[in-house]
């Protein structure tokens, strides 16, 4: 194929770029292990391929339509002086442009669109001429600085902690650098550094000490100090951490708001020093960005006593307030936290949480190097936030609940938008969670049809290939063709599920036996290697042709919860290989709130390549409460029918659970059951 010109500077641009973060400059701290950029994985598979591909040809274009239609970019405009009006809509919704133009641009670095890059430069400009000259950017206040938007405050940084000012700053951030990196040009970088600059002269130990109300702020600074080198950055972004807990002057949010409920300062992860917080609490994406930003501070830092914090936090969110897709976040009306095991089914788990707990669990991975981590990323990539976006890649759910009696759909876009852009930005990353290395490991953690090109100890060039039905078949081959001979550890996850660990910590755990074990060939010779944190680790010198393949049993697995869930009590779910499975209306004669299903009813997988673009299904038989003439209520048999959980309502409205009675005793009552919880 043509390289265009495009390719050409962006690699070039990308190439400096990684040498930079995978320590070219020798004295940088960085994670110790370093991901394979998403640039140099090319998944070819059946599952997240075709996503890759809508996301591109139809999310990305439809979410900056959108920007334009809901005058999200009308306010940039505005504030330029190129439109008269007054500012449209939340506070925030400056973040919704940047998240497409992040997305937007890690699509160009695999797919060059000259078409799509004018459109971003396009944008660009005009972002950099809404910014004001010291280089403040929030066209909520510069639209009209005399009447800002509501909840912006009345001068700069009167509202932090509700203004969003730096939640802003910290995604322009981010999509400049993915800019930059996507077409080595400055032009959106230079108005980010002028904005950080400007951070960085007005926040600081002896100048203004304050929180953003809403962490992001901190994982853009951490990118923009890799791109740029400039430590002030990551100064900034470790001071911010280090400001939460501690007295301030600023004002929280006026009285009369949805917070009045909730202490504010938990809401906010305020209420301690971060290295003293144990137990995740408050609003879900602002923790999870917190503790990703916390990792990189970490990381890019030297910082370890952020890692002993982000451990224990990890340790809560896994052991006690994380739902069996991945989601967190049990409570609509603060977004946030609720107490331990207090996970209802009508959870708000927003899409947006579900993207910052896989940000999360992959920092920790590349701190620890343990598959524990990439279990959890995995289980919430593959459910609770894949379900995030419908099939044709228009429509979003903001909250992921696990039970609906119907009524609950996908929408278009929201007011709050933030969930539809971040799911544009994350899936052209995906291919950047298959690998990871270090000087002598290749780390595979992910399975999916590819094929990459990774440099093992920054030498040693390896083409690895792998072939595989995954996630709906456990057989998984791995080429690897180095180009000279290199010996290095290849270290092969070994999923939790498949050793009988459905998430680190037993908040969930198989209620059946599975004694099928993984089998692991070399050049199609049984091999045992040591299991290490999870890896199967195969070390020798590897040559063009050696294969390695895997053998992973996916039997339909039955699954319980903690007893202290309440609202799992007497429950099962199922789950098969990474995907948890859960019971539509529209296969189950219109109700599922009622199915019983005993231990002993016989499941069977089936492939259905005609259904939601070709996904396994489980159908067997079930049985339902039913009330027979004289009153007495008994246990009917009934056909049963579930599919992924990802891919529910994409055949229109209905019920749905994922989770099932495993006896008549444990059927609820209807009322009150499966309403979403609203979010204010
Ligand atoms: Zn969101």
């Amino acid at each position: 194929m043509k390289r265009t010109p495009i390719t050409f500077v962006c690699l070039s641009v990308l190439a400096a770029a990684l040498a930079f973060s995978q320590g070219g400059s020798a004295a940088k701290k960085d994670y110790p292990i370093r991901p394979v950029d998403f640039t140099k994985v090319q998944i070819t598979d059946a599952f997240w391929a075709p996503k890759m591909k809508t996301n591109r040809i139809v999310t990305i274009p439809f979410a900056m339509k959108k920007n334009e239609e809901t005058g999200r970019v009308d306010n940039f405009r505005k504030a330029a002086g190129l439109m008269k009006g007054v500012y449209l809509g939340k506070r925030y919704n400056d973040t919704d442009v940047y998240k497409v133009i992040e997305g937007a641009s890690y699509s160009l670095l695999l797919h060059p669109d000259p078409a799509l890059k004018k459109e971003l430069d396009d944008l660009i400009k005009l972002i950099g001429a809404a910014q004001e000259p010291d280089g403040y950017l929030y066209t909520a206040r510069t639209v009209n600085p005399k009447n800002p938007a509501p909840g912006a405050g009345p001068e700069r940084w009167y509202f932090l902690r509700g203004s969003h000012e730096l939640y802003n700053s910290g995604h322009m951030f981010e999509a400049a650098v993915a800019h930059y990196l996507a077409t080595g040009e400055k032009s959106f970088l230079d108005i980010a550094v002028k904005n950080a600059d400007m951070l960085v002269r007005t926040f600081g130990p002896d100048k203004r000490r304050d929180v953003p109300g809403h962490q992001e702020v901190e994982i853009g600074l951490a990118k923009l100090y890799r791109v740029t080198g400039n430590a002030k950055y990551l100064e900034l972004a470790k001071f911010f951490l280090d400001q939460r807990g501690l007295p301030h002057e600023g004002h929280l949010y006026p009285g009369d708001s949805p917070f009045a409920l909730y202490n504010q300062k938990e809401y906010m992860q305020d209420h301690k020093p971060v290295l003293e917080q144990d137990e995740a609490v408050g609003h879900a994406v602002r923790a999870m960005y917190m503790y990703a930003g916390m990792a990189d501070v970490a990381a890019l830092g030297g910082y370890p006593e952020y890692v002993k914090a982000i451990d224990r936090l990890w340790e809560n969110v896994v052991g006690n307030k994380m739902y069996l897709t991945g989601g967190v976040g049990s409570r609509g009306i603060v977004e946030g936290f609720g107490e331990n095991y207090e996970l209802p089914n009508s959870a708000y788990a927003e899409t947006c949480a579900a993207i910052g707990n896989v940000l999360w669990n992959q920092r920790l991975f590349l701190l620890h190097g343990d598959a524990k981590y990439i279990d959890v990323l995995e289980r919430v990539m593959y459910n609770g936030l894949i379900s995030g976006l419908s099939l044709d890649g228009m429509l979003f759910f903001y909250q992921n609940p696990l039970e609906s009696v119907g009524g609950y759909l996908r929408s278009p876009w929201f007011e709050v938008a933030c969930c539809p852009p971040n799911v544009t930005r994350f899936l052209p990353s995906v291919p950047g969670y298959v690998y990871a290395v270090t000087e002598d490991t290749l780390y595979v953690n992910l399975f999916a049809s590819s094929t990459a090109k990774i440099g093992v100890g920054g030498k040693k060039d390896v083409e690895v290939i792998q072939e595989t039905r995954y996630p709906w078949d456990g057989l998984v081959k791995i080429g690897i063709n180095p180009v000279r001979i290199a010996a290095f550890t290849l270290a092969v996850r070994i999923p939790g599920w498949a050793r009988n660990e459905p998430v680190p910590g037993g908040l969930y755990r198989f209620a059946d036996k599975n004694d099928q074990a993984v089998v692991i060939r070399l050049n199609n010779k049984l091999v045992t290697p040591p299991i290490e944190k999870g890896y199967a680790l195969i070390k020798r010198t590897w040559r063009t042709g050696d294969i390695v393949s895997l053998s992973i049993p996916m039997p339909i697995r039955r699954v319980v919860a903690d007893e202290r869930v309440k609202d799992d009590a007497g429950m099962a779910a199922l789950e098969r290989g990474p995907i948890v499975f859960c019971a539509e209306g529209v296969d189950n004669g219109g109700d599922v709130l009622d199915i019983v299903l005993p231990d002993d009813a016989k499941l069977q997988p089936f492939f259905r390549p005609d259904l939601v673009g070709g996904v396994e299904i489980i159908r067997g038989q079930a049985a339902a409460v039913v009330k027979s003439r004289d009153g007495k209520s008994e246990l009917r048999k009934r056909a049963f029918y579930a599919v992924p959980y990802f891919a529910w309502a994409n055949r229109g409205d209905g019920e749905m659970t994922v989770w099932f009675p495993r006896t008549e005793a444990a059927v609820r009552p209807r009322e009150g059951r499966g309403k979403v919880d609203p979010v204010l």
